[in-house]
């Protein structure tokens, strides 16, 4: 592990530290801290925000846009982004396809897709998932027959994470039916406003709407839109997951929220509990503070290689365990402080007003529910954390 913070990189934390303060749109900001849920235009806002800044892609290489730091200085800017309560970039696009279009696509296929992402003017979705196909992924069944200079899709695909929200898809389709259901798998880029594209909600637990279902009924593709061979689906779609699997540490973000659970849990409604729950209660929190300070140690270990331009490897199952556990093991604090006043989680919280007729209600509690049932979901996207395991498993040759 070689990752050094230079005074070069103090400099650079200064910069962005500076940047958030004053340059980014402080009314983003102030949302979450009012206990108020970011809409579509708010994560849009950000993104362009950042975007004219060219601070939105930072692990781009620059000749698609990237703003050419280290490693380091990609750490530090995430600490900092998240330090100020920035939502997060939207990972679909920026994270996830732009380093199979800029890996495996074509000149012309670079050309269209890449400036859009890179100015948040296109949100993507990830189609991957389908009924019995998770964790099982190469069990997918969704269709593409070729006719002609198109494809013809068939299929559905769930679990597609604000799909409704989305330009553009990428999915897993197949493209022929193999011995080993990993091969004739294909890689291919859909615009949403093609006929035959519907988009079915799913409500979630913490009364969002993060989810869809998203079928296909004779969807015809261009063939110009397939990334890659045909039939080699499987292996950029395995270099975008370890891609994704790293994307998950949210270190700062996760020590902020360890600072928050510090202070309030000096406050009332916390203050009226018996000693012993509150003695309970500061050990777990303690217990959780040092497994963050493991999880950025594991961050800096995963990262370190990149540096020399490796493509991130099976070890960010590693992290993405114990980043995803960690983040549950945050929000159960926060569910465990918030209590009975949890229970608005549910109401609207779009508008700065929400808390009217909450006035007792402290500002933290209906998020902190919402946000603890959300997070039970971390451990199952991105591979279940089973899963994972069965991946470390392997590596070690077990
Ligand atoms: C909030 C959320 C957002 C999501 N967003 C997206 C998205 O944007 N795009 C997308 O394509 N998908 C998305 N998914 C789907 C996600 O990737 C799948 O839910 C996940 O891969 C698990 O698949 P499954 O739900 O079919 O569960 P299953 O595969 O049926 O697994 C059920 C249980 O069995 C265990 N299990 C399965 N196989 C094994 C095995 N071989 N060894 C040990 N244990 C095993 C699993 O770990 C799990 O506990 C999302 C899911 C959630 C919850």
């Amino acid at each position: 592990m070689d990752l050094i913070i230079s005074e070069a990189d103090e400099r650079f934390r200064a910069e962005a530290r500076a940047y958030f303060r004053h340059e980014y749109p402080q009314a983003i900001l102030a949302k979450p801290a009012n206990g108020q849920v970011l809409t579509k235009a708010d994560r849009v806002a950000s993104e362009q925000a950042l975007a004219a800044k060219g601070w939105l892609a930072p692990g781009w290489p620059q000749e698609y846009g990237g703003p050419g730091w280290s490693v380091t200085q990609r750490f530090i800017f995430d600490e900092e982004l998240e330090r100020a309560g920035a939502p997060s970039v939207s990972p679909m696009g920026l994270l996830y396809v732009a380093p199979v279009i800029y890996t495996f696509g074509t000149q012309a296929q670079k050309d269209r897709w890449l400036p859009d992402i890179l100015n948040c003017r296109t949100l993507w979705a990830q189609g991957y998932s389908e009924p019995e196909a998770g964790s099982d992924l190469a069990s997918l069944r969704m269709s593409a027959e070729r006719d002609g200079d198109d494809y013809i899709l068939n299929g559905e695909k769930i679990w597609t994470s604000d799909a409704h929200d989305a330009d553009w898809i990428f999915c897993l389709v197949r493209t022929q039916t193999s011995p080993r259901k990993q091969d004739g798998i294909t890689f291919i880029c859909i615009d949403m406003r093609t006929p035959g594209v519907a988009v079915i909600p799913i409500i979630t637990i913490d009364g969002g709407h993060h989810l869809n279902r998203v079928t296909f009924t004779g969807v015809r593709v261009p063939v110009e839109n397939r990334i890659g061979e045909e039939g080699q689906g499987w292996a950029y779609a395995r270099h975008l997951l370890n891609h994704e699997r790293t994307s998950y540490a949210h270190v700062a973000a996760k020590q902020c929220q360890v600072a928050e659970l510090k202070r309030l849990s000096t406050a009332a409604p916390w203050g009226d509990a018996s000693a012993d729950s509150r003695d309970g209660f500061r050990r777990r929190l303690a217990e959780v503070e040092l497994r963050v300070e493991a999880l950025e140690i594991t961050v800096l270990r995963v990262l370190a290689p990149l540096a020399s331009g490796a493509a991130p490897g099976n070890e960010s199952s590693i992290l993405k365990i114990m980043a995803t556990e960690t983040a549950q093991a945050i929000t159960e604090l926060n569910l465990e402080l918030a209590g009975v006043y949890g229970a608005p989680y549910f109401e609207d919280r779009s508008g700065a007003d929400w808390k009217t007729g909450f006035d007792a209600i402290p500002t933290f509690a209906p998020s902190a529910v919402a946000g603890y049932f959300l997070a039970r979901a971390q451990t199952i996207y991105g591979g279940a954390t089973e899963i994972q395991k069965n991946i470390i498993a392997r590596q070690l040759g077990l």
